[in-house]
């Protein structure tokens, strides 16, 4: 990097690091992703127009711009690139409004995630996306990835969230999208094109997002299965007798053995496959009995409880799926989506992958959605190749059941093969034209998604 260009950073006013363990930190994300370069500098803003003034200098000096959030992400997206700056959003970090008559508060992109929903609470709020991740993700790596979680089968994802965006582009002009009321159809919707665009598009510098009421009340039921094809068939005849859970999670044999042997719990001696539902609001007890009803009619165990204590201890089996697997050795955690009508052969051709390949897959799904997680666990520092080839063999399954290679992690670095052979050429060459208007020198997170 030229000393005029390091002046001139350092001039514009934010924390400019570039010594070997800072830069290092902050090179890759929760992929485990090794780098193999060192990124010139990490760049910590803490205002817009700090934000502004690096990207201009950036594009004056053609300089590549990876933003980071909370470095969490799965999907190699915030993994620096060969002679990139990282530009660290995490310290623009306050809520700028809490609305609770609008219900609506407006967030810089470092704010984590927990602390937004723990503030809306003050206020009987709540907001609705909830990644596993939430304690270390932050808003704007939540907004770049349109980030999931497990209330999304009622609430939506990220993107229902948003209701506009403050956006540096490439070249450093501020973008405003969308708005700060509820309803707003005027013009193309380019809050809808930055969400999800994981940084390639312009830097998320402030958002405008939708929150939700606390539900009253919120119930949980959990029911053991013989397998994930009978498991899978009672989630379907939830969604066929039109109740809508607030969570509904399906967990596979491998997965719940191994939280036995972790936690000392025993739950593969109640069945090779456990459900868990959650309804909420007013109408959540009523609800929930309903719910139990219909699993009941073909699980070999089932429970269900009306208060907080038991609730948390039915839902903990899920909570503590990845951590669990995560204490026998090192975890690839995968992320497909299919139609919800196809998510036995799902479970079921991933299973067969496992054992055509010999590796250790456990697979747990945000059922109401069809987003499984398969987690292949291996125990070695690089990637094992037969470990590639079930990665690879269950986004092909993905593809051939009609769903798609990511339901929430993204693209990033890691899928951009699969995302040509799931787009088609029309589709991505619409994406490129799309990067191009938006950043014609390549410099936002080059090498991603695109
Ligand atoms: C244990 C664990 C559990 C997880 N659970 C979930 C889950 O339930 N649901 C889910 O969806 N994901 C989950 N994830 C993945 C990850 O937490 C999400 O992708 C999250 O949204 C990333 O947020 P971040 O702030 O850490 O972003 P980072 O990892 O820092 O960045 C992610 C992407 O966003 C871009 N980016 C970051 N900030 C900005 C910005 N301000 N403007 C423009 N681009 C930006 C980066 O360039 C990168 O492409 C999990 C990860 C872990 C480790």
């Amino acid at each position: 990097m030229s000393r005029d260009f390091l002046e001139a950073l350092q001039a514009a006013g934010p924390q400019v690091l570039t010594d070997p363990d800072a830069v290092r930190s902050a090179a890759t994300d929760r992929s485990g992703t090794p780098v193999d370069t060192l990124p010139l500098a990490v760049v910590r803003t803490r205002s817009v127009d700090e934000v502004r003034s690096v990207l201009r200098l950036a594009h004056e000096h053609r300089v590549p711009v990876v933003p980071r959030g909370g470095g969490s992400g799965v999907a190699g997206g915030a993994v620096a690139t060969p002679g990139c700056l990282v530009l660290d959003l995490a310290p623009m970090r306050r809520i700028l409004e809490l609305d609770p008559l609008d219900e609506v508060a407006v967030v810089e992109p470092g704010v984590i995630t927990a602390d937004l929903d723990a503030a809306a609470r003050e206020h009987g709020l709540m907001y609705a996306p909830d990644p596993a991740s939430a304690a270390i993700s932050t808003l704007g790596g939540n907004i770049a990835t349109n980030a999931g979680g497990m209330r999304c089968v009622k609430y939506g994802v990220t993107r229902e969230a948003v209701l506009g965006l403050d956006v540096v582009l490439a070249d450093g002009r501020l973008l405003r999208t969308g708005r700060r009321t509820l309803k707003g159809v005027a013009g193309l919707d380019l809050t809808s094109l930055f969400v999800g665009s994981e940084g390639t598009l312009g830097v998320v510098v402030g958002a405008a997002v939708r929150l939700r009421p606390v539900p009253r009340a919120t119930v949980t039921a959990a029911a053991a299965f013989t397998d994930v094809r009978d498991a899978a068939a009672a989630c379907a005849a939830i969604a066929r007798e039109r109740l809508q859970p607030s969570l509904l999670e399906l967990l596979d044999r491998p997965t719940l053995e191994v939280i036995d042997r972790a936690q000392g719990t025993d739950l593969a001696a109640r069945g090779g496959a456990l459900v868990i539902a959650q309804a909420d609001g007013v109408a959540a007890v009523a609800e929930i009995e309903e719910i139990a009803q219909v699993l009941g009619k073909e699980a070999s165990w089932v429970e269900h409880a009306v208060d907080d204590a038991s609730s948390e201890r039915l839902l903990a089996a899920r909570r503590m799926a990845l951590p669990s697997i995560e204490r026998f050795g090192r975890a690839l955690i995968e992320d497909i989506c299919v139609p919800r009508s196809r998510l036995a052969e799902a479970f079921e051709g991933i299973a067969a992958i496992a054992t055509r390949t010999g590796v250790d897959i456990y697979s747990f799904a945000h059922a109401g959605d069809g987003n499984l997680h398969p987690i292949i666990s291996f125990d070695a520092a690089q990637v094992p190749d037969e470990v590639v080839e079930a990665a690879d063999a269950i986004f092909g399954l993905a593809l051939d059941l009609g769903g798609t290679v990511t339901g929430e992690h993204g693209i990033g670095l890691l899928k951009r093969e699969w995302l040509a052979r799931e787009a088609g050429a029309d589709s991505l060459e619409t994406q490129a034209a799309l990067k191009r208007a938006l950043d014609p020198h390549h410099l936002l997170n080059p090498g991603k998604v695109l």
